[in-house]
């Protein structure tokens, strides 16, 4: 009920900043942080980037200091869970330079699931606390954009040696948009779940040389599916759960990078404008959303905007050798709030 008042009094658009720790090796190399946390009374917080002396701060919904693990990160994500089983569409992406943890948070890793887990564990534990009254169907889809091509890795993943599918986006009725032949895996429980998704990421490894490399110049999208039945009025919903891990924000100069490596930059920085100019669009209700100039924002469409629920999570470096990128990415996000 909190959460919902917030919602209405501060919009559908969140934005969290995380902060990673300084790795064994920064430290060993002596790098020093350049970030503040600063937490003000009114509940604001706020991070401060030095560059040189100048320190300049930026706001956000919830920030994240390089202790906090990621049970705290889900404590604050968790609330979009009911949304998504009462019928909203959420995205909830995350931003920034590659190394600063956005395959953390979303992925995780083995011994600290990330947000993708969490969210899908937390999915099937109301979905058995609404046992009797609700029925829910869940499907999965991973997906990936990369130089601006859609690729089904379930498909590609449970065929070895098949290259990933390409997809489009159609509109079937007004205001919803689909992926015709996309493949969308049924899954009951977390078992299944965890099958789709260690699918999918064996995908986007084959035939690589560097999968790590690959992934940062993409975007991984899981998808969640909801199909809900309220078993007492017959009431249906339908809604989506889009969890994307961004292509990695860093700048590319064109005298470091030439032939297919220069057009791939060049496709990220553009669908990460793209994602920039729709989520800033919305948060100013702007009455033109330009959703139609990336793959990844047509994709998205009939899931920003409206009453559907925006987070992002702008994930920074402490080290001080990236305080340029890190003053780009909080930039970036106080845009879009
Ligand atoms: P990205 O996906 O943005 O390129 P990664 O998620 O791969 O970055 O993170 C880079 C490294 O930093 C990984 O080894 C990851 O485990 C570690 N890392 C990132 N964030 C955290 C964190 N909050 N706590 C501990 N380790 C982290
Ligand atoms: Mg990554």
């Amino acid at each position: 009920i909190l959460y919902n008042k917030i919602v209405e009094l501060k919009g559908n658009i969140r934005v969290f900043c995380r902060c990673r720790p300084l790795s064994s090796e920064e430290t060993a190399e002596g790098a020093s942080m350049a970030i503040d946390f600063e937490f003000a009374k009114d509940g604001e917080l706020s991070v401060k980037a030095a560059h040189g002396a100048h320190k300049k701060a930026f706001k956000f919904d919830a920030v994240f200091s390089p202790e906090e693990d990621q049970e705290k990160v889900f404590e604050r994500t968790s609330p979009l869970v009911t949304s998504l089983l009462d019928g909203y569409n959420v995205c909830i992406f995350a931003y920034g330079q590659t190394g600063t943890g956005k395959t953390f948070t979303m992925e995780g890793t083995e011994e600290a699931r990330g947000v993708n887990y969490r969210t899908l564990e937390e999915l099937f534990r109301i979905i058995k606390e609404r046992q009797g009254q609700y029925l829910y169907e869940i499907t999965v889809s991973v997906l990936e954009v990369y130089n601006e091509q859609i690729h089904d890795l379930l498909l590609s993943g449970s065929q070895p040696g098949m290259t990933a599918k390409r997809l489009e986006v159609r509109q079937v009725a007004d205001g919803v948009h689909h992926v015709p032949g996309l493949v969308e895996a049924h899954v009951n429980n977390m078992n299944e779940v965890w099958n789709a998704l260690q699918t999918g990421s064996k995908a986007r490894a084959v035939g690589l040389t560097n999968a790590n490399e690959r992934s940062s110049r993409s975007h991984c999208i899981v998808c969640v599916m909801v199909k809900g039945e309220n078993l007492i009025n017959g009431e249906c919903t339908r809604s989506k759960l889009w969890l994307i891990d961004l292509a990695g924000s860093e700048r590319v100069g064109k005298t470091d990078a030439q032939g297919e490596r220069l057009k791939e930059a060049q496709n990220i920085n553009r669908s990460l404008s793209a994602l920039g100019d729709v989520v800033s669009a919305l948060a100013s209700k702007s009455p033109h959303i330009p959703f139609r100039n990336s793959k990844l924002t047509h994709l998205l469409q009939d899931s920003l905007g409206g009453d559907s629920k925006t987070l992002m999570f702008v994930q920074i470096s402490p080290n001080e050798n990236d305080v340029g990128e890190t003053l780009c990415s909080l930039n970036f996000a106080s845009r879009v709030r």
